[in-house]
């Protein structure tokens, strides 16, 4: 097993960074605070390392990997246990709700880090039966997602992950713990879905096109940016006003108002 993990030539396409400090693997599992009736979806197991941590300690893994070697090799590695399923699949392809059914699951992972975004998205688009999601990733990223209105961080991701979910940027994760060593620093991140929040959203098409629009030209005044909309519902709302400045509570207000 260990032979096969050190033969692996680091696939820097893929955003093979490989995490293999045994004290950061550690504190990465105790900050999952996993029990033993979750059903996991972990993201880019890689060689295993994670994986094999977390096995023992929960229900079920689904562990979804798009490199075909590495696959492989985890089928090997995880042959014996039961509760693990080795997906080779693309995780932006990747239908998770019908993966888990019915069933809530945790999303965790050490993603690739040159679709950081569309992950984050794609779990966004289909929260149904996810309980929260627990991802290290850049560290840049990060304060996008925790971001408060006002700063140059705040736009479309924190907006999305607010309205969604509480949102915690747990802690920094230095470039020197990873294999090979990533140019840029990373921190771990969770998403609590948080179902009766999501609920006050009246449509959430429209509430993610509003969104979207408006911080495509983050620094135009709503009133010119939001022209395909009906803005004759929003009367009573100051278009002068710029995205950066609404809160998301706010934003979860204007899209409820044009409905
Ligand atoms: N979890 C391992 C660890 O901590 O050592 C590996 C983390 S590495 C940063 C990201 C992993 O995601 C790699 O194994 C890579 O092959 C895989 N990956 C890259 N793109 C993917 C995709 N679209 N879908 C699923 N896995 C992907």
């Amino acid at each position: 097993m260990t032979m096969h993990r050190s033969l692996h030539h680091a696939k820097k396409s893929l955003g093979q960074n490989f995490l293999i400090d045994p004290n950061q693997l550690s504190r990465l599992v105790e900050a999952l605070d996993l029990r033993a009736k979750d059903a996991v979806i972990e993201i880019g197991p890689g060689t295993g390392l994670l994986t094999e941590r977390i096995q023992p300690l929960v229900r079920k893994i689904w562990a979804i990997e798009i490199d075909r070697d590495l696959a492989a090799q985890l089928q090997r590695t995880f042959s014996g246990a039961g509760n693990v399923e080795i997906i080779q699949a693309d995780i932006l392809k990747t239908d998770l709700i019908a993966l888990c059914g019915a069933e809530s699951a945790r999303v965790i992972g050490n993603i690739p880090y040159y679709i950081t975004t569309p992950i984050i998205f794609h779990v966004l688009d289909h929260p149904g039966p996810i309980r929260d999601m627990t991802l290290l990733m850049q560290k840049e990223v990060g304060q996008r997602i925790v971001a408060e209105p006002n700063s140059k961080e705040y736009g479309i991701l924190a907006v999305f992950s607010q309205a969604y979910a509480q949102v915690e940027l747990l802690r920094s994760v230095p470039a020197a713990v990873f294999r090979p060593k990533p140019r840029v620093d990373s921190c771990l991140v969770r998403w609590t879905f948080d179902r009766t929040a999501a609920s006050r959203i009246k449509e959430d098409a429209l509430f993610r096109r509003l969104v979207r629009t408006a911080f495509n030209q983050r620094r135009k005044m709503l009133r010119s940016t939001l022209k395909t909309f009906d803005v004759q519902k929003l009367s009573h709302w100051d278009l002068t006003r710029r995205p950066e400045d609404l809160t998301v509570a706010e934003w979860i207000q204007l899209a409820n108002d044009l409905t």
